[in-house]
Order: C-alpha cells, then sequence, then structure tokens
C-alpha cells in the first residue's frame, strides 16, 4: 500500500511508530504536514498539493491530527476522503471527539456512562449550575484544554463560584462536572483498534494530585480491564464513529465513566506499559479494512 500519515513532526514517538510498522510490512509511507497541504476544490475534480507537487495515489491516511489544529487538518483530511482515499479516521469523528460537548451529548443519548456535566453560556445562576451537577466539589474544565492543563478541582461552593465567575469574565468555554472522588486520582486509558480495546493502561497522578495526564507527572502501568469497561469503551468509539481511538474512563461507584475520547491518541504510553506493538496492529488493520473510494462518509 502506499500510505500518509498526516503528520506535522515526523519526529513524534506516534509518528516514528507507525512510519516503522508500516515500512517493516513493506508498504510506502511518506509523513505529510497538513499545514502545509493546499487545495483546489473543483467539481468533480478535488486535487491536494504539497510543496509544489500533486499529492496522488495514496491507498489510505493515517491521520495525526494535533488539537490546535483541528480546523485545517480535518479540511486536509476531508480533501483526501473526497479523492477517495481511506482515512483511518475520518474528519467527521474527529471533529466529533475534539468537541467536548458534542461528544458527551453523542455519548449521553446512546447511554454511555460519563460524570455527571453541565455547561452554560453566560449562567445568572451559577448556585443553579452547580446543583445540577450535584453541587461542590466540582471538576472545572475549560473546553480548549489538553494534557490536564485548565482542568481545575474547586471544592468547595465558593471556590466553584468564582472559578466560573472568573472564566465567564475571560469569555472561556468550560464545562462543569460532578467530581469522581472514588476514582483516587487515576483513570483508565483503554486504546481502541477496529470495536477492540487492544490496549490498556492505568495513569495514576503523583501524590495529591487528581489528575493523571502524564504530561502532569502521572505514572502507567498496564491494567485488566473489566467487562463493563471494555463494554463502555468500545461503545464510546462507536458512537463517535473512530476505528482508533483513546477512551480515557473512571471507576466510579456507579461504574466505569467516560472522560474524553481521543482521536489521536499517543502511542508511547501504551505501547511501553503493554509492551504490545500497537503501531502494527493499526497498520494491520488498515491492511484488513481499507476500501478504496469507499469511505464511510466520504466527508459528509
Ligand atoms: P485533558 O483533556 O486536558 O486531559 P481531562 O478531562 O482528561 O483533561 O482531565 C484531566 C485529568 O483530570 C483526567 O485524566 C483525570 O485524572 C482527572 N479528572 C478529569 N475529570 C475528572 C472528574 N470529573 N472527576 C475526577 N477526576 C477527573
Ligand atoms: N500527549 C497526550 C497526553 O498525554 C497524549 C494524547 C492522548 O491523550 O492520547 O496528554
Amino acid at each position: 500500500m502506499k500510505l500518509a500519515v498526516l503528520s506535522r513532526n515526523p519526529r513524534l514517538y506516534s509518528t516514528r511508530r507507525l512510519v516503522e510498522a508500516a515500512t517493516q510490512r513493506e508498504h510506502q509511507v511518506r509523513v505529510i504536514d497538513p499545514l502545509r497541504c493546499y487545495m483546489s476544490i473543483a467539481t468533480s475534480n478535488p486535487e491536494i498539493h504539497y510543496k509544489g507537487q500533486r499529492l496522488e495515489g495514496f491507498d489510505a491516511v493515517i491521520p495525526r491530527i494535533g488539537a490546535s489544529i483541528t480546523f485545517y487538518g480535518t479540511a486536509v483530511l476531508r480533501q483526501f476522503e473526497m479523492l477517495g482515499t481511506y482515512p483511518l479516521n475520518e474528519s467527521q469523528g474527529i471533529s466529533r471527539s475534539r468537541d467536548k460537548l458534542r461528544s458527551m451529548q453523542l455519548l449521553s443519548r446512546e447511554g454511555v456512562g460519563m460524570p455527571a456535566t453541565g455547561f452554560a453560556h453566560s449562567p445568572d445562576d451559577t448556585d443553579d449550575l452547580l446543583q445540577l451537577v450535584g453541587g461542590a466539589p466540582v471538576v472545572i474544565k475549560l473546553l480548549e484544554g489538553t494534557q490536564g492543563i485548565g482542568v481545575v478541582l474547586a471544592e468547595t461552593r465558593k471556590a466553584s463560584s468564582s472559578v466560573i465567575q472568573a472564566l465567564r469574565g475571560l469569555k472561556a468555554h468550560f464545562l462543569v462536572q460532578e467530581f469522581v472522588e472514588e476514582a483516587g486520582g487515576a483513570d483508565v486509558r483503554c486504546l481502541i483498534i477496529g470495536g477492540k480495546v487492544v490496549a490498556a493502561m492505568k495513569r495514576q497522578g503523583r501524590e495529591g494530585e487528581f489528575r493523571s495526564n502524564l504530561h502532569r507527572g502521572g505514572s502507567a502501568e498496564l491494567v485488566r480491564i473489566t467487562p463493563a469497561e471494555r463494554a463502555t469503551a468500545t461503545k464510546a468509539a462507536k458512537v463517535l464513529g473512530l476505528n482508533v481511538c483513546g477512551v480515557d474512563i473512571l471507576r466510579s461507584n456507579s461504574g466505569p465513566v467516560v472522560m474524553e475520547v481521543n482521536s489521536s491518541p499517543g502511542l508511547e504510553g501504551i505501547e511501553r506499559a503493554s509492551g504490545k506493538d500497537v503501531a502494527g496492529r493499526i497498520i494491520e488493520f488498515i491492511e484488513r479494512h481499507r476500501k478504496p473510494g469507499k469511505t464511510g462518509t466520504r466527508g459528509r
């Protein structure tokens, strides 16, 4: 196959591993910076150009689009879809997962467990919004945040109200969520490929830290997940329409709850913790499933 990896940086661990795994399986693979792609959109003749050259003949495209370039990156991916190139994850699924409110709404409609979550544009009644999610302590999250930055634990009603007021003053978009204290500063990342959990790890925050992000100093270890966790993770991936994703789950007293679904899951932590060749499994998935000209949504 001739594969494109849409990634800004060929030196990133995940990008390197995907290139390595594809090459090992004797595929041709090229890393393409989505921000350097330019496109023409003419009736029945979409084209993609890159550094003075027309891109053609790719059998599949592996999007590794960072959160900060979602808008342009998904447009480039959609153009590949228009050309009939098989996308590992479709642009539509990536857009869904990047919008926390949209993904929570879709997951809730399908009955996937999640922490009680509230959002509002300009609530006059902050107390009522807090009551909707069960009152303090609550977790307040900036919608634009990643890697745990912009996630605050507000332990009292007063603290919650003042954080919300401050965010309103900054015109920031945020959500307010029930604090799942019993998770004990840990979460479970399930790596899904083609509707199956192929690896899972438990991430534990540093002592005294409720956020388990590896970027915040958390540590990762292999974990056995329960059948309920497996079912929740695979359902979340299905609802958002993602072939490959990382589903982050909190272990709550009422069962597994989904915090977030990541459509460009990092491979380093999960390969180290599980000892599995996740990149190789991704390439094998593409070998089995790519269908030229038959992408599910064709960017719709
Ligand atoms: P980001 O997308 O920035 O990583 P998350 O929503 O994943 O933000 O939150 C970061 C971390 O904070 C999570 O990995 C988890 O450990 C912790 N956390 C987030 N939401 C809750 C919650 N409602 N209850 C308990 N812990 C939470
Ligand atoms: N770099 C991200 C983080 O650790 C990993 C991406 C992901 O969440 O899979 O926050």
